[in-house]
Order: structure tokens, then C-alpha cells, then sequence
């Protein structure tokens, strides 16, 4: 519980996921025992879905080297073979390529998705730049964003699916068709086959929220853009549809020009 990337952006402060995290980080030692008998009870039903990773915290921390709670899930998954996306900042998840080698050869991929999804495990590596020097201000715990490429590329070179969650985009710092086409190619460059995005939301009002911690660096290291991004946000947590919008038609087109899939579409 929590996450000790800390990035600025991070949604769960102030949101309602980070309601009840420690203000440092959980372990939730008791995590296999439990997935080991909710997939049994699911695998006794054959009711097979995706399993997601990755969400509203790391499954590849630092401290996992120590715990090790990600590689007991994920054996736990291959036992069962359930089919997993998992989505990470961190290098570390080349300890595991064995193991999830295993899981993306056996997994049993649900009757709906079977014709259409070659591979037990999606692989998804999140970017809001590509820029080392923005990714040390607000991100400044994580693998670098480069590492994050090459690691990329070295599952790509095993055989993964692998692809880039550009998530969030920072507005008016790697919004620009330009700062877009860098981080697309980039991805291309390093076996991505495919690229999904999303806005930045900014949620809570209080001093350890994430609105709040965001407009701070913003003071702190881009002063120029701390108006117009407030006035994109205005009372909301999330920006205009319209400006929405707008980043995925230019997503999707840069997308298409490197020819890499601007959703995970299916083969
Ligand atoms: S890696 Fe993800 S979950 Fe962790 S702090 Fe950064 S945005 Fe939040």
C-alpha cells in the first residue's frame, strides 16, 4: 500500500484509493495467501480474466527485492494460469522474465478474448516524459525513463507483448506534438507495440495532495505554466474533454505514422 516512486502527479493523494494508505509504505505480507485462494476458487469455476498489476502502486518497488511479494503472486498466477497485465516503472521486473515466460505460455486466455490475444502477458512500462531531466523532478524515485526503454526492449527481445502507458501527460510540458512524436518514437525504437494514454487528474486540495504538490514543483521549476494550467483544471481534478481529446487524436496519429497501435488491439 502507497508507493515509494512518490511521483508528484501520483493520483492516490488526495484521491479516494489514497484514503486509508500509510503515510509510509504498507506491505501486505498476506497477499499470496490470499490470491492463492481466490484464483483457486476462480480456477475451480474456469472463470479466467485478465489479471491486472500495477495500478495504484509498483509491483516492482525496491522493496520487492527484499519481499519478494510480486514473484509469490506471480507464481501463484502460473499455477493457475490466469493471463496477467502488468504495468511498471521498474527494471526490476527482469528478475522475473523466467517466471512470466512461464505464465505467457500457459495462461488460459477467456473464451471472449481467445481469437483474438496470442499472448498470456501484456507487459506495459508507464512514461509521462522521456525528458531525464523533467522525469527527475517528478518522478525522481523511479528507474529513469530510459532504463525504463531499455528494459523494455530486453522483454521485447524474450518474446513479450510489450508496450508504453504514456500516463499522465503533463500539460504543457510533454503535450506538444513534438515532446508526443519523441516519447512515441522512443517507444517504437524499443519494441513497443503499442501506446495507450491518458490526461493528468489532480485530485484534493489539502498540502500532501497531489493538486497541491503538482502546483508547487509547477512554481518551483516551470513558473510560466502554472496559469494556464490551473485555468485547464479550473475547479476540476481532470482537464476539459476538449483538451482530452485533443492529446488522443495526436497520439493517435503519431501512432500511426511509426505504425504501433494506439490501444492494446488485439492479435
Ligand atoms: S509509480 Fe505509479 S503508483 Fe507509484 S507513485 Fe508513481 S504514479 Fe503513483
Amino acid at each position: 500500500m502507497g508507493c515509494s516512486f512518490d511521483c508528484v502527479y501520483c493520483y492516490i493523494h488526495g484521491s479516494k484509493y489514497g484514503e486509508h494508505i500509510p503515510s509510509a509504505l504498507g506491505v501486505k505480507i498476506n497477499a499470496p495467501e490470499i490470491l492463492y485462494r481466490q484464483l483457486k476458487n476462480q480456477a475451480r469455476k474456469r472463470d479466467y480474466g485478465i489479471i491486472a498489476l500495477g495500478s495504484a502502486t509498483d509491483p516492482y518497488l525496491p522493496q520487492e527485492e527484499d519481499y519478494k511479494i510480486t514473484q509469490e503472486l506471480l507464481k501463484i498466477i502460473y499455477r493457475f494460469h490466469f493471463p496477467l497485465n502488468i504495468l511498471t516503472k521498474s527494471t526490476l521486473i527482469l528478475r522475473d522474465s523466467d517466471l512470466l515466460k512461464k505464465i505467457d505460455e500457459s495462461a488460459i486466455i477467456p473464451l471472449d478474448l481467445k481469437s483474438r490475444l496470442k499472448h498470456g502477458v501484456i507487459i506495459g512500462f508507464s512514461f509521462s516524459t522521456v525528458n531525464e531531466k523533467v522525469a527527475s523532478i517528478f518522478e525522481s524515485n523511479a528507474p529513469s525513463p530510459w532504463k525504463r526503454l531499455e528494459t523494455m526492449q530486453n522483454l521485447k527481445d524474450e518474446g513479450f507483448m510489450v508496450g508504453a502507458v504514456l500516463m499522465p501527460i503533463l500539460p504543457f510540458i510533454s503535450d506538444s506534438p513534438d515532446q508526443l512524436d519523441i516519447m512515441i518514437k522512443a517507444v517504437k525504437e524499443h519494441g513497443g507495440e503499442f501506446v495507450l494514454v491518458g490526461g493528468l487528474t489532480l485530485y484534493g486540495e489539502g498540502p500532501s495532495d497531489c493538486k497541491s504538490r503538482y502546483y508547487h514543483i509547477l512554481e518551483k521549476y516551470f513558473p510560466e505554466i502554472i496559469t494556464p494550467t490551473k485555468t485547464l483544471f479550473k475547479f476540476r481534478s481532470y482537464p476539459s474533454m476538449k483538451y482530452q481529446q485533443k492529446i488522443y487524436k495526436m497520439v493517435s496519429d503519431i501512432a500511426n505514422k511509426y505504425r504501433i497501435r494506439s490501444r492494446i488491439s488485439l492479435e
